[in-house]
């Protein structure tokens, strides 16, 4: 079993490795959505996929009301060109209409978002009048309905504000709190369970002896799935031990819906992920023509898919955002988000092997018209200072060996959070 599985992963051109795009859809093929639902507090929704389309009971607004503070009035009342005033005979705050029919020549002071008088057209904002005796003297050339905010133009009653699979945002909770919805259907929170594998890794509180490294990936999983709707299960560290890694596998398989382990997947002597895989599981695959990151193993543990990530923690970061986001994407039926790739000029010579698309980490800078990009530093796997420092990474195709400085090449930015 141990030679069938143990086949090399030097050869650049690796027939047997999947392509990024075969890989995904062989582990999107194998995930159920989840149809396990819960309806939760609107407070407490944020982050979460809405399980159904929500739609809204009322209007948006729900009455007419102004846009700006000033006087509401009827267009028709101002028909004397020579004669522009009206008489104030009241005031609508927002929260505390005026309940009379507006009369001719009468106008009615309002404030943003306070009810329009009945029988008015039209607001003219408090800087365009003038007062005179009492007397509103207005400006020429008032359109109709200018200044109001009409009945519905945000949200028509019973129409989709949220459709089933949305990631529920901060705009949303501002939405669905406008439509005073107070509760949400919602995703059930899949349970993810990680854990690390490696003899020379050692937990943050103790002393480094030689050869021994802080366990970053755990860290590095913790992070990336905290803005995930998941509930996750830190399992630790596992020694580099068939035993104890199968162990925890099994443990992990009967209280999670996913499985994600780093490290001990590739061809190296105490690389036993993949064999206790094998035996406990199916693996579907295990190498991607991608750099970094390509041992991953990809199966399932009967009902349990898992993913047994590359052990440096660049090759950790750049597979879990390519392979596990999708998956639990499709786990909890949430809008899969097409990534947007730009063309952007690389500001230097870049190279690779030919055989396996790259991924490097790079900074995004804009001048007037035109989007340059640079490499952040080193480029091996286990260097996750130049992830830090980047914002982007350049997608470089399997088929390509050499881009010239001043060339078009495809960038993923990362996420542009205002
Ligand atoms: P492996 O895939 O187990 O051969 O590990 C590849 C490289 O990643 C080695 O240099 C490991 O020491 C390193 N590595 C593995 N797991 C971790 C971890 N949890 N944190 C930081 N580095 C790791
Ligand atoms: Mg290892």
């Amino acid at each position: 079993m141990k030679n069938k599985i143990k086949n090399s992963c030097i050869n650049e051109f690796d027939p047997t490795a999947l392509s990024i795009e075969n890989a995904k859809n062989r582990i999107l093929k194998t995930i159920k959505s989840s149809t396990k639902v819960e309806k939760i507090k609107l407070k407490n929704s944020l982050g979460r996929i809405v399980s159904k389309d929500i739609r809204s009971s009322i209007n948006i607004p729900s009455f007419k009301n102004s846009a700006m503070d000033g006087y509401a009035l009827n267009i028709s009342h101002l028909s004397d060109k020579n004669n522009m005033s009206l008489k104030e005979v009241g005031i609508s705050y927002a929260g505390k209409p005026y309940h009379n029919n507006l009369k001719k020549g009468e106008t009615v002071r309002v404030m943003t978002g306070a009810v329009i008088p009945n029988n008015s057209n039209a607001i003219v904002m408090k800087e365009m009048i003038r007062i005179i005796d009492k007397n509103i003297q207005f400006p020429k050339n008032i359109k109709k309905n200018q200044n109001i905010r009409f009945i519905g133009e945000d949200i028509k009653k019973s129409s989709i504000i949220l459709k089933k699979g949305k990631k529920i945002n901060y705009i949303d909770l501002g939405i669905l709190s406008s439509a005073g919805i107070e509760c949400v259907d919602v995703i059930k929170k899949p349970v993810i369970s990680f854990f690390s594998t490696g003899d020379e890794l050692i937990s943050i509180k103790k002393k480094l002896k030689k050869g021994q490294i802080y366990d970053s990936n755990r860290y590095l999983l913790y992070g990336l799935l905290s803005e995930l709707p998941v509930s996750i299960k830190d399992m630790g560290v596992v020694k580099d031990n068939k035993n104890n890694i199968t162990k925890k596998f099994i443990q992990c398989s009967k209280i999670s819906d996913l499985i994600i382990t780093t490290g001990g997947v590739s061809v190296g002597d105490a690389d036993y992920i993949r064999e206790v895989l094998d035996e406990i599981g199916k693996i579907n695959f295990w190498k991607i023509s991608i750099k970094p990151g390509r041992p991953l193993a990809y199966g399932k543990i009967k009902k349990t898919s898992f993913f047994g990530l590359p052990g440096n923690p660049v090759s950790t970061v750049i597979t879990f955002q390519l392979f596990v986001i999708p998956a639990i994407e499709k786990m909890m039926s949430s809008e899969i988000k097409n990534k947007l790739f730009i063309n952007a000029i690389t500001k230097t010579n870049l190279s690779k092997k030919k055989g396996r698309v790259e991924y490097k980490r790079a900074f995004l800078t804009q001048t007037k018209n035109k989007v340059f990009v640079e490499t952040t530093g080193l480029q091996g796997s286990n260097i996750l200072t130049s992830l830090a420092k980047a914002n982007c990474y350049i997608k470089l195709s399997a088929n390509i060996n050499k881009v010239k400085k001043g060339d078009i090449v495809k960038v993923l930015p990362f996420t542009n959070n205002l």
